[in-house]
């Protein structure tokens, strides 16, 4: 079958990891575009009014890769660059990290083509609220549950949930997750991934006979995940040593102060600028000497270009699909180089998710002790799990965790069978 509804870079990536996995696993040929192609997939164009009186027509998507053994669940993406291919992409990844963690969901993913940085805050609010009354149709507590991914944050989440309860007459916290605690969001869920990635850090640490005091960490993109984890990780004694966003980076080898950091980016809306560092591009951050890299900001940052020069112990994946997969046949060489893989590494904030949609279906809502505990133990027997299987059959974390979650979709429709 050709893919070519959704031909790009990342899709193929995402494609060219699944064929892999299904070969090493031996799914029988019929299965396998079963198990890849998403299963639905809606196009809209979302017309704003401009705060100017013009009108602006925006493309958005959402992409649901599997219904097998739920609703879909995944995040909404406003980005320049958004196509329906790397939506497509996220979502297949979606259902891998679901089934790997153990979550009764799909995975789904949505976005809309915008630079939303652009936009002022009225119009992002009515380009959030059109797309939802487009998405009416595909989405709801027991179909598709949309969360916040990159340039989109609680204050979409809360208008998605107010478009959506508007049409169906009553509140429906649950049709979205990372909304505000106020509104039905969980206690834990902003902070769920970074926090999550910096427990997978710790525990990868102790893998490796590693000490988290002194160590030092890298990180690319300094938004919800790579803030987060930046602190998570500081608190465990390791010295954050350069970061980025998307206008650049900072480097200061003696350890930044995310205290002051934080502050100047709340004034500048970026890393760029800080006093108590240097500045170094995005290239340049990648390959330097560290313990712990953390991208967490778009795909295929470490290429074959780059993945021979790196220069750390682990590589984290906060974000989605950063690594290649002709990066990824360099890095299984590469003995000295430890990877934990995105779809276990960054699976914190849709296990968090997975918490608030069942406070709100349930309308019972957990301290946070109760939510990091329940995180921690899924992020626990996940990590174990893909270990184990990797150190079993002699393969990659990446190779182990896509694995597990693939074998979980492909039994799934194996027990359901093939209607009619
Ligand atoms: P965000 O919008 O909060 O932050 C993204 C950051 O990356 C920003 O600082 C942006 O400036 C920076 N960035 C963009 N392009 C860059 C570039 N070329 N070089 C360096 N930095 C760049 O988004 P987020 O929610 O933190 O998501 C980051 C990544 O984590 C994405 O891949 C996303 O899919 C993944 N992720 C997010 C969540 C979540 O809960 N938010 C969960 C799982 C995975």
């Amino acid at each position: 079958m050709q893919p070519y509804l959704y031909d790009s870079p990342t899709f193929r990536m995402a494609c060219q990891q699944f064929d892999m996995v299904a070969e090493f696993m031996n799914i029988p040929e019929m299965a396998r575009n079963r198990l890849k192609m998403p299963k639905r997939a809606l196009a809209v164009s979302v017309p704003i009014r401009m705060d100017n009186g013009s009108t602006q027509v925006f493309m958005g998507y959402r992409v649901q890769h599997h219904l097998t053994l739920g609703p879909t669940k995944g995040g909404i993406r406003f980005h320049p660059e958004v196509t329906i291919g790397e939506v497509a992409a996220l979502a297949m990844w979606m259902s891998w990290k679901c089934a790997l963690v153990g979550l009764p969901y799909g995975g789904a993913k949505g976005g809309v083509t915008c630079d939303p940085k652009s936009l002022s805050l009225s119009e992002l609010e009515r380009l959030t609220r059109r797309y939802t009354q487009e998405l009416i149709p595909v989405i709801g507590p027991q179909v598709d549950i949309p969360a916040p991914d990159v340039g989109t944050n609680e204050q979409v989440m809360a208008w998605i949930m107010d478009t959506y309860s508007l049409q169906i007459g009553h509140a429906v916290p649950g049709v979205v997750t990372g909304k505000p605690v106020l509104l039905g969001g969980s206690l834990g869920r902003r902070e769920a991934t970074g926090r999550g990635l910096a427990y997978l850090v710790s525990r990868t640490m102790d893998t490796l006979g590693m000490q988290a005091e002194g160590a030092t960490a890298v990180i690319q993109g300094y938004g919800n995940v790579g803030s987060v984890a930046a602190i998570s990780m500081a608190k465990q004694g390791i010295k954050i040593i350069a970061v980025s966003d998307a206008f650049g980076g900072i480097y200061n080898p003696k350890g930044l102060d995310l205290n002051k950091l934080n502050d100047h980016v709340a004034v500048s809306r970026s890393v760029v600028g800080f006093s108590e560092a240097e500045p170094i591009t995005n290239e340049q951050l990648l390959l330097l000497p560290c313990d712990i890299l953390v991208p967490a900001a778009l795909e295929r940052q470490i290429t074959e270009g780059n993945a021979a020069k790196l220069n750390c112990r682990i590589l984290a994946e906060g974000a989605n699909g950063p690594t290649t997969p002709e990066a990824d046949a360099i890095l299984a060489q590469r003995s000295d180089i430890f990877v934990i893989p995105d779809i276990l590494c960054n699976s914190g904030g849709v296990i968090v998710s997975y918490f608030e949609w069942v406070q709100d279906l349930q309308s019972f809502f957990w301290s946070e002790g109760e939510v990091l505990d329940k995180l921690f133990r899924l992020l626990e027997q996940a990590y174990m799990q893909t270990l184990n299987h990797a150190r079993k059959h002699q393969i990659s974390m990446r190779f182990a965790a896509l694995s597990l979650g693939i074998k979980r979709v492909y039994d799934a429709k194996v027990v359901r069978g093939l209607y009619p």
